[in-house]
């Protein structure tokens, strides 16, 4: 295994040294290859140079002699080449010998082929005729000069040193670039083996402009945060249950006992305060079932087509007389004309506002108001349940649709289970519906309901 930072360095350094190569190769080639045409084309002009000056000499002398054009033999032998003059018969009239430039050492072939003599045969031409013929020999095809074979070894030179140059650069560019990647991955993967460990409290605040590291960044601090509270609510869980179970079945052994003892008369009122405890009790275990089922995902639902209108009027009316018990006045809004008709199962969806109407009115103060709202728009048709109820503080806010959630205001003046608004929220996730809420604590609340057309 390797480390990000490692795996990327060796990446980086991997593609550079190819292109240094690449680029090294591909100069070299080009640069050679410009180099030879540009010495041919020097040969070339030496060649035309020296069969004009035996042009000259004939013209000067209008004959050859053992001397004629010999002051070139210096240049010849010094510029490693041998000259050959001819008469127009092709006979000899002088030559050098090629022995003499052999094993000099001051002149290296381009093409590296050293000691193949090979000669060149040109025209000396005298008004129009041949008057004799001069042949270059040379033991390569094009000959360097010592300044030649530097200037090609500096050019090489360079290009070796600026790879190197270049390699440096990129290993420090690399191990830069790298780290970028490294440090911030390493650190949330700290956070995340952290909260693997049980320590929902680690979160990353590394700085990174890197977006996909940025977005894994908050989502390992959204799920330590998450995991956090899930941690939070199973604490909670855990001790609202026993607390839900102890307190009736306290009050029950209390007065069983008290009774046994013949302090409590056993008598029908005593038996009736006993037997709602019991029904307490029932209810919540009830509760948890129907949210067990839910959790399972077992629960099925019964499909039809629902009027949301005639199903709203019943439920408000199955609460008239919650309603008068507490003087709450009840304001029940419906945009006529428009079709409120959803398919779903008609006894969950009761449920739904079943559970939204009791937490209004069980939250409103005597006196209260609640309005029920209708609507429907090209998408949606909304339900919203309004009341002038205590409100839910901002913290509670985000957690009142978590199973066994209960507001702090709520906690221990009101009674109740923490299970309503979970129910609400399943029943209506299997409607693929949605649910909001709004809220000021002294003010109201406001629930929302999204079905999709
Ligand atoms: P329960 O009502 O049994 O406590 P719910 O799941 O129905 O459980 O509600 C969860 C919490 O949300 C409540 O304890 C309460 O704090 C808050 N809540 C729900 N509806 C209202 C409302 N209409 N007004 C004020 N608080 C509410």
């Amino acid at each position: 295994m390797y480390s990000i930072r490692r795996k990327l360095s060796i990446i980086i350094l991997v593609c550079s040294i190819l292109a240094a190569l690449l680029t090294a190769i591909f100069v070299n080639i080009t640069i050679s290859n410009k180099f030879s045409e540009y010495m041919v084309n020097t040969q070339n002009k030496r060649n035309d140079r020296i069969v004009q000056y035996f042009q000259e000499v004939y013209k000067r002398d209008k004959k050859w002699t053992a001397t004629s054009g010999s002051e070139m033999k210096h240049e010849a032998y010094m510029s490693n080449y041998c000259i050959t003059l001819l008469d127009s018969n092709k006979k000899l009239v002088w030559m050098m010998d090629p022995n003499d430039i052999k094993e000099k050492e001051h002149f290296k072939s381009l093409d590296g082929k050293n000691g193949v003599f090979t000669t060149n045969s040109f025209q000396i031409k005298y008004n129009g005729d041949v008057v004799g013929y001069v042949q270059i020999g040379q033991y390569s095809s094009i000959l360097l000069s010592a300044d030649d074979v530097n200037f090609k070894l500096s050019i090489n030179k360079g290009i070796i040193a600026s790879i190197f140059l270049s390699l440096l650069i990129v290993i420090i560019i690399s191990l830069y670039i790298s780290k970028q990647f490294s440090v911030p991955i390493r650190d949330v993967s700290n956070v995340s083996v952290k909260l693997s460990n049980g320590d929902y409290n680690s979160r990353t605040n590394i700085d990174t402009d890197i977006l996909e590291i940025e977005k894994l960044k908050i989502s390992i601090n959204t799920l330590g945060e998450k995991l956090n509270h899930q941690d939070l609510l199973r604490k909670r869980l855990v001790s609202d249950i026993s607390h839900e179970i102890r307190t009736p079945l306290n009050i029950l052994q209390n007065n069983l006992e008290a009774m046994i003892d013949g302090i409590f008369p056993v008598n029908t009122e005593q038996l009736i305060g006993l037997n709602d405890e019991v029904i307490r009790f029932g209810k919540l275990l009830n509760n948890l079932n129907t949210l067990k089922e839910f959790e399972a995902e077992t629960i099925s639902i019964n499909k039809e087509k629902i009027l949301l209108d005639e199903l709203l009027s019943a439920v408000c009316d199955d609460f008239s007389i919650a309603l008068k018990e507490k003087n709450i006045e009840l304001i029940y809004n419906i945009r006529p004309d428009k079709d409120y008709s959803i398919i779903g199962d008609v006894d969950k969806l009761k449920q739904v506002f079943i559970n939204l109407l009791s937490n209004s009115v069980k939250f409103s103060n005597y006196g209260g108001k609640v309005w029920i709202n209708l609507t429907r728009d090209k998408e949606n048709i909304i339900v919203s349940i309004r009341d002038t109820g205590i409100g839910i503080s901002k913290e509670d806010l985000p957690f009142i649709f978590e199973r066994l959630y209960r507001g702090d205001r709520s906690r221990n003046k009101i009674e109740g289970s923490g299970i309503g608004l979970t129910i609400v929220k399943d029943i209506l996730t299997l409607h693929s519906a949605s649910i909001t809420v709004e809220s000021e604590v002294g003010k109201g609340s406001t629930f929302t309901i999204r079905f999709m057309n």
